[in-house]
């Protein structure tokens, strides 16, 4: 028996896709996790959207021009993209792969129709969805972001609730009411997503061959 074969190497990481409908405070709860669960890696997007105060390149996103934008589509270099309110935001497949590769965790912060893509090619991945603790949450939350219109918020409020029918297509929905609640349970999913059988199984499989 060799040592690489008494031992479990460190397995591949975990893809983690945090979505949910806008306003819901994606955003909080991952940068929340990610000061409770530092070994857990982000994904910075790519954005056509210009920075806000205080946001720097490479930190919360990295910011291209349509053009760079569209060159790295054609490139594909992305692992998904999608436009949200007349920008586009993607996600770098390099960085993902290779960093799952080595052995962490990823996650990605994203909106619903890039999360569905990321399904087609990483159906492996584990898809969790944010939910509001009631509609009325969401158009409170949505409300005290800005001065929106009535019409503005009735429209971004049927856009939210077109993206939670989508939720079907996701393993976890985490109700988003308190954020260090929302917190736990994305690690809970996580520690228990590490001892599904089949990620396990190929290891244990090679202690028999060895000994066999
Ligand atoms: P914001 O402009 O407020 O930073 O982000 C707007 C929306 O874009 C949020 O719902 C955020 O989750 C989403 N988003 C951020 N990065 C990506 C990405 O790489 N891909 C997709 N599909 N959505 C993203």
């Amino acid at each position: 028996m060799t040592s690489n074969t008494n031992t479990l190497e460190r397995e591949r990481g975990i893809l983690i896709v945090l979505s949910g409908p806008s306003g819901v405070g994606k955003g909080t709860v991952c940068a929340a996790l990610r000061k409770m669960s530092p070994d857990i890696v982000y994904s910075v997007s790519a954005t056509t959207r210009s920075p806000r105060q205080g946001e720097v390149e490479g930190v919360n996103y990295f910011f291209k021009s349509r053009e760079q934008f569209q060159q790295l589509i054609e490139a594909d270099e992305m692992l998904e993209w999608a436009e949200y309110v007349g920008n586009f935001y993607g996600t770098p497949r390099r960085f993902v792969e290779e960093t799952l590769r080595a052995g962490h965790d990823v996650i990605l912060e994203i909106e619903v129709q890039g999360a569905l893509k990321v399904k087609q090619s990483f159906a492996e991945g584990v898809f969790i969805f944010l939910l509001p603790p009631s509609l009325d949450e969401l158009q409170n939350r949505i409300v005290t972001r800005g001065t929106e219109t009535d019409e503005i918020i009735r429209s971004r409020m049927s856009v939210a609730v077109d993206e939670i029918k989508l939720m079907e297509h996701y393993d976890y929905a985490i109700v988003n009411d308190r954020v260090e609640t929302a917190c736990a349970k994305i690690q809970a999913i996580l520690t228990a997503e590490h001892c599904r059988r089949e990620r396990v199984f190929p290891k244990i499989t090679q202690w028999i061959d060895g000994v066999n």
